[in-house]
């Protein structure tokens, strides 16, 4: 049992410490507030709610461990990014309280670092930034655009810094890199670390965590679950890319797996290759998302690829010899072919919750006791941090500035998926255009823009 939880990725693998599940809830019991699901946006709720009230009588139910779902798997970029946010940037009736959410998700990714260590949880975490790069020409030219749209919006240097490419190489030697910007608001963390000390740390402040404890229904303030039951007048359900198991929630968030790999570490000569200044999180502009950071360890994680299952499907084993993590391997060679030949020691997959507006949203309902935070889709890790609070302050009556942002309580998060087969299609249909974009756009050169502007317009 303890080794099927380590084999899930090289986080829960390098996890210190015994990785012994806690007790399963076998009773009947009453609590002040339920919680369901033990990642970063669970634990953080119950973190920040035994701030607000210490008194609190808070559990927190976990299908499996803390830190199984996405939050032990993650590429472990706790950056300000939140998914969606430019479609709000777009609307003239979100605009201001846009602007204001990414202000304050700037101060979120500082603050997981101070908190982190105030309460010594050791999760690694180090704000040297994310470099993201161009490798082709097309990349460069939305990479600029996308630098010019940010400055109209306001943010500036000390946020974004533009680096051509002999400033960019100084920082990191990414094969064919001509450029791009560096976000100051992002650490590089040690997901599974994150997610397991915060589980100690909201433990040590009273709340009980039951593991191996699936919740199978909810229904007027009862929780059920396969050997007990919880009375709980309120419930925060905080599953993420599994909520498509929960009755009545099946269509609100749909899973898409994303595929990571580690290498062993990288020896001093390997590293010069790279060229790694500082523990950058990187990344290419590709529309088929890249991400990668340099471990604490010294070894590259990196993921790419995502896929969608039919009927919200979920995987929970991944053989590193499937041709996808081929794929994942040579990408990242691609990024540093110098590497040729380093081990990889690990590979594995998670799902990602996406909602069908594909904006995260932060709920809470008093008359019916019941909230949600979700759909932080690949940018949760700093995200659910500020969706917690925001979920402590809706729950517990405060009226904080967090409460005037446009994913509190939007009606768009009500939208639901559509009905198979027309979700896998949509689904499929949009990723394979997004390979297919990045594809012209690498082969094509200097001709792609406008031929990639089209296609881009048949993304949905
Ligand atoms: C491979 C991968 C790479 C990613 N990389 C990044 C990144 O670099 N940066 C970034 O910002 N984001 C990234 N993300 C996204 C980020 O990890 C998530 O947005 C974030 O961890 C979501 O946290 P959560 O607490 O909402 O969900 P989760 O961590 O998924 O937690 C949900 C929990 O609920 C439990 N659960 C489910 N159903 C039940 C039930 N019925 N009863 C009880 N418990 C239940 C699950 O077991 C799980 O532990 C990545 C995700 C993946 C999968």
């Amino acid at each position: 049992m303890i080794n099927r939880y380590r084999q899930l990725t090289f986080w829960h693998d390098s996890l210190p410490g015994e990785l012994q599940p806690r007790p399963v809830l076998d009773r009947d019991i009453e609590a002040d507030i339920a919680i369901v699901g033990a990642g970063y946006a669970g634990l953080w709720t119950a973190y920040y709610l035994k701030q607000i009230d210490p008194s609190l009588d808070i559990v927190v139910l976990e299908a499996e461990i803390a830190g199984y779902g996405a939050s032990g798997r993650n590429g472990g970029w706790c950056s300000s990014h939140v998914t969606g946010i430019e479609k709000w940037f777009e609307d003239p009736q979100h605009k201001a309280a846009a602007l204001h959410l990414q202000r304050l998700m700037f101060k979120t990714v500082e603050e997981i670092g101070w908190v982190t260590e105030k309460e010594s949880i050791d999760c690694h975490f180090d704000q040297s930034g994310a470099l993201e790069i161009a490798v082709q020409a097309g990349q460069l030219n939305r990479l600029k655009q996308e630098l010019a749209h940010l400055r109209e919006l306001g943010f500036g240097e000390e946020d974004y810094q533009w680096l051509d490419a002999g400033e960019m190489k100084a920082l990191l030697d990414v094969d064919g890199g001509l450029g791009g910007f560096r976000l100051s608001h992002c650490a590089a963390v040690h997901p599974a670390r994150l997610a397991r000390g915060l589980a100690d740390c909201v433990e040590r402040m009273g709340v009980k965590i039951y593991e191996q404890s699936p919740v199978l229904n909810i229904e007027q303030k009862v929780l059920t679950l396969p050997a007990a039951r919880v009375r709980a007048e309120i419930n925060l359900i905080t599953t993420e890319g599994y909520t498509a198991n929960l009755a009545k929630h099946r269509k609100r968030l749909t899973p898409i797996h994303s595929m990571m790999v580690a290498t062993e570490p990288l020896n001093q000569e390997q590293l010069a290759e790279t060229g790694f200044k500082q523990r950058y999180t990187f990344g290419n502009f590709d529309r088929a998302t890249t991400y990668g950071q340099l471990t604490a360890d010294k070894r590259i994680a990196f993921g790419c690829r995502g896929t969608y299952l039919f009927g919200s499907g979920i995987r929970t084993s991944f053989d590193p010899a499937e041709p996808v993590f081929d794929i994942v391997r040579n990408t990242l060679l691609q990024f540093f072919p110098g590497l040729r030949g380093v081990g990889f020691t690990h590979a594995w997959g998670g799902a990602m919750g996406v909602a069908r507006s594909m904006q995260p949203s932060v709920h809470f309902n008093p008359s019916t006791g019941q909230g949600w935070a979700g759909g932080f889709f690949g940018s949760g890790v700093a995200a659910t941090h500020l969706a917690a609070q925001t979920l402590a302050d809706l729950v517990t009556g405060q009226d904080t500035e967090r409460l005037q942002t446009p994913w509190v309580n939007s009606p768009d998060a009500h939208k639901i998926w559509e009905p198979e087969p027309f979700r896998w299609v949509g689904i499929r249909y949009t990723r394979a255009m997004m390979q297919v974009i990045d594809r012209i756009e690498y082969r094509s050169g200097r001709f792609s823009p406008a031929v990639c502007r089209v296609l881009d317009r048949l993304l949905p």
